[in-house]
């Protein structure tokens, strides 16, 4: 690696501590450097382009230095960058809450913002918790998550995820939740989407609310697919029996879409395929459409009235400096725009039809397994006998001039709306020198 590259990656070694990543593995495969983005490319100081196959961890939507979203955030930049939101409110705040809650599933009319996904999963369990205490019930304090859950890596979220690998580290400073079965893989069905699953799931979750949820706050799950624990798609009967024991059992429903909102699973949100709505709704990743840091809770009128009080102490007190960020809600805005004009859900379904031609071959690769795909996520296994698969398959991904990044032996491609179909052939041909080299046939 000549240059310019070399020169800029030898800095981040010595100065960057990179986020999920043992530092010395490094040693053997460096960072790649960006030098700029364009549509569903990136690409390096010496020209080498390569397709964001996953969209730079799932943020962005429509491509990189989207023309739009750039002119919207430089005419923001013109006119207020922050205020704070204590106190003080601003157009982009305000038209992005009022828009959110027309797109959202019914009733999340009350937008509370932070910066990070992570951050919403704090606070719409703070929330959730504050809400039961104010209506007298301070047991309720307990939140029951989903085997193979991820709702973030701070420690009231980390608290509510179910990666081991993340967790054992910081065991000591967690939380104990409440785990229920996942809604389909179990031991003797492996099929994704399965429909016996998800009554058989909600039939253990049942039983653990009519034991437990007199000290339960709420259940946090992802919507139609778990992303972070390998791309788990699952039968949306689950979400709508979820909805109906919630709402049984006195337990508020979030709605963690930080990865499956707009648009990603092939509707506006995950919910609306299960017909539900939750009562707590947590968004992030593609809000922005990869540009800025946002993220979002919307609550229920039912859920604000129980903090709407003369007493200081019954508010939601959570603050946090940016909390609404101008350049970040415009930015959004700009996003939701695109949306409106581009009649993208559409095109994107029309898109995923010749993508799917496009990986045809690849599905029936006899080293790939339990192909799969929801919207604009498409995941496979690939069996293999290798410890190291995620970071062979990376590398080889990039010298087929993609970006993937598998999850174990879960190989997914997460292309940004930009993406067109030679750019996916690319990641489809990375696919398949992975599959071919590092997978067992048979
Ligand atoms: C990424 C993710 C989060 C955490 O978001 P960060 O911005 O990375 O903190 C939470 N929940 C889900 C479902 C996610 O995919």
């Amino acid at each position: 690696m000549p240059g310019a590259n070399r020169d800029l990656v030898d800095r981040s070694l010595a100065a960057v501590w990179h986020p999920c990543t043992q530092m010395k593995a490094h040693e053997r495969f460096p960072p790649v450097p960006v030098a700029r983005g364009n549509g569903a490319w990136l690409e390096d100081f010496e020209g080498h382009r390569f397709v964001d196959g996953v969209s730079s961890w799932w943020v962005n939507l429509f491509g990189h230095s989207h023309p739009a979203i750039n002119a919207a955030i430089a005419d923001q930049l013109g006119k207020l960058e922050h205020a704070m939101l204590a106190g003080f409110t601003h157009e982009p705040v305000v038209e992005l809450s009022e828009r959110l809650a027309k797109l959202a599933p019914p009733g999340l009319g009350h937008a509370f913002y932070a910066s990070d996904g992570a951050s919403a999963t704090e606070i719409a369990l703070k929330m959730a918790c504050h809400f039961w205490a104010n209506r007298g019930r301070p047991a309720k304090n307990r939140v029951v998550h989903l085997e193979g859950s991820y709702h973030g890596e701070t420690i009231g979220a980390l608290s509510v995820t179910d990666v081991p690998l993340f967790r054992v580290a910081y065991a000591a400073l967690l939380r104990r939740n409440i785990v229920t079965p996942f809604p389909s893989r179990h031991a003797g069905n492996k099929e994704f989407q399965c429909e016996p699953c998800a009554v058989e799931a909600a039939g253990a979750l049942a039983k653990l609310l009519e034991e437990k949820s007199h000290e339960i706050a709420a259940i946090i799950v992802e919507p139609m697919v778990q992303g972070a624990s390998g791309m788990r798609m699952y039968h949306p009967l689950y979400l709508r029996r979820v909805r109906e024991l919630a709402t049984a059992h006195d337990v508020l429903l979030i709605a963690d879409e930080i990865a499956t909102g707009f648009g990603r699973t092939g509707t506006m949100f995950g919910c609306e395929q299960a017909g539900i709505a939750p009562d707590l709704f947590c968004l992030s990743k593609g809000i922005t459409g990869g540009y800025l840091p946002l993220s979002c809770v919307l609550a229920t009128d039912e859920v604000y009235a129980a903090f709407y009080d003369d007493a200081t102490a019954r508010a939601f007190l959570h603050s946090h400096s940016y909390t609404g960020n101008a350049l970040a809600c415009r930015a959004a805005c700009a996003v939701l725009d695109l949306f409106e004009e581009g009649r993208v859900l559409e095109a994107n379904r029309e898109k995923a039809k010749r993508f799917d031609a496009i990986a045809a071959p690849l599905a029936i690769h006899p080293a790939v397994h339990e192909w799969r795909r929801l919207g604009m996520i498409w995941a496979f296994e690939v069996a293999t006998d290798s410890p190291a698969f995620a970071q062979q398959a990376f590398e080889l991904a990039m010298r087929h001039h993609a970006l993937l990044r598998p999850i174990g032996n879960t190989v997914y491609f997460m292309p940004t709306y930009a993406t067109d179909d030679e750019a996916f052939a690319v990641l489809v041909g990375a696919g398949t020198a992975i599959a071919d080299t590092l997978g067992q046939r048979g």
